[in-house]
């Protein structure tokens, strides 16, 4: 987005509460360069986000349906529907930093993961059963070993499980 200070082109967002304008979304920037903040509005069925799923094809980023499977992993869980629209947001600035506006399925649910798994360590699970392809079972019991093994250590040492590369790495 271009600076209506400077004209310079980069900035980062930095309200998460991104609020929703009518079909329209509200953005308060920063500029990368003379640090002063605007305000963005993006029309939102002018922004494709896709989803590139495992055979190759396409879909429209749907930010209800990615909302509704955090809220099914976070049932009966101290998670709130607020939490849970930010995680949304970041999944939604992810998809716009890519110039091609998309991002692979498996790099959203990976997105999704790493936000769950420091809130919540049983809605993380869920969700990772669901979303994570795991080969067999004992690759899951891995998974599940690692974060009963993670959460003996202290609060904050919880063992890292490895990253995909995401955006901008
Ligand atoms: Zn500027």
């Amino acid at each position: 987005m271009k600076c209506p200070f400077c004209g310079h082109l980069d900035d980062r967002v930095v309200d998460s509460r991104e609020s929703r304008e009518g079909d329209a979304i509200r953005r308060r920037r920063e500029c990368a360069r003379c640090e002063r903040r605007f305000t963005s509005y993006e029309r939102i069925d002018e922004i494709p986000y896709m989803v590139v799923k495992k055979d190759g094809t396409r879909e429209r980023f749907d930010r209800q349906k990615l909302i509704a499977g955090m809220l099914k992993a976070c049932e009966k869980r101290p998670v709130s529907v607020a939490v849970l629209e930010s995680v949304a947001n970041r999944v939604e600035a992810a998809l716009h930093e890519r110039p091609e506006k998309e991002l692979s399925a498996e790099a959203v649910g990976a997105l999704v993961m790493d936000e769950l798994k420091t809130l919540d360590k049983v809605a993380y699970v869920r969700f990772a059963s669901v979303y994570r392809d795991f080969r067999d079972i004992g690759e899951f019991m891995e998974e599940l070993k690692g974060l009963l093994d993670g959460q003996e250590d202290k609060e904050g040492n919880v063992r890292a499980a490895p990253r995909s590369s995401g955006p901008g790495e």
